[in-house]
């Protein structure tokens, strides 16, 4: 579903990302982890085309990620194209970021009125399944304010599945959250893995990690220094860099 061959990106003269490989299966729970300034958020924001590589192949789904081959020569997709590429590529991030003026419910209906240009009624239908799925079945006439972070966040999930994406990414979702509502929200991403979508998680959850994930990169310094099974990973690090992030986080 994603393949990253040789991925580099620059800010500036800081060279961030410097050569990430990974390949992400269809239906896979694939986890990022990392030390803070290692690139995960800049990897993940690179496969939406939010930033532009500089170097490398980035694909999704076959297709490479804002840009279209022909012959040897690469050209740059048009903002159209892209949001075209984006509508199938949800992503939740640390930072519920809902549209504050608008129910829990209006939240989950924009998207697909504004950008695909669904009706009302089937938005509506749509939006109310998900909510339900999340848990929120009772809260949907709520505002942002009116809800717990928790909450929040899993309107955030339900608004970025109701554009039916094909792969879903997810930044530190739960980071943000007081301790006692992390649960719920991981449940919610568990629910999803196990409905067989596409994943990409970027979290220090180590337990859902091991739990949830089928694969786990450990990243460091903009490369790709350790990967496996989850439970591989973690119980048997094989890196002195990845035994001593471990030793800090688990
Ligand atoms: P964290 O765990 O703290 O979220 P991360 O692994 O997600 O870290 P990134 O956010 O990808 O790290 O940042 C990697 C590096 O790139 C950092 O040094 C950061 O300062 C730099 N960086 C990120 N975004 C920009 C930007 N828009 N302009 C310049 N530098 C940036
Ligand atoms: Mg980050």
């Amino acid at each position: 579903m994603v393949k990253a061959e040789g991925v580099h990106k620059s800010y500036g003269a800081a060279h961030i990302l410097r050569g990430i490989d990974l390949e992400v299966q269809n239906g896979e729970v694939f986890c990022l982890v990392g030390p803070s300034g290692s690139g995960k958020s800049t990897f993940l924001r690179c496969i939406n085309h939010l930033e532009r590589i500089d170097g490398g192949r980035l694909s999704v789904d076959g297709e490479l990620v804002g840009y279209r081959q022909k012959g040897d020569k690469l050209y740059e997709l048009k903002d159209s194209e892209v949001a075209v590429q984006r509508r199938d590529i949800g992503m939740v991030f640390q930072r519920f970021n809902l549209f504050p003026h608008m129910t829990a419910l209006a939240n989950v209906m924009e998207a697909p009125i504004q950008v695909k240009g669904e009706s009302k009624a089937v938005a509506r239908e749509r939006a109310e399944r998900l909510l339900d799925r999340v848990g929120l079945r009772d809260k949907m006439g709520n505002y942002p304010s009116q809800l717990s972070g928790g909450q929040q966040q899993r309107v955030a999930i339900a608004r970025a599945l109701a554009m039916e994406p094909k792969l879903m990414l997810f930044d530190e979702p739960t980071s943000a959250l007081d301790p006692e509502l992390v649960g719920d929200v991981l449940d919610v991403m568990r629910d999803l893995a196990e409905s067989g979508m596409t994943m990409i998680v970027v979290t220090h959850e180590m337990g859902f990690a091991r739990e949830v994930g089928d694969s786990l990169v450990f990243m460091d310094g903009g490369v790709v220094v350790e990967s496996g099974n989850p439970r591989d990973v973690l119980t048997n690090p094989q890196h002195d860099r990845t035994k001593a992030f471990l030793s800090k986080v688990l």
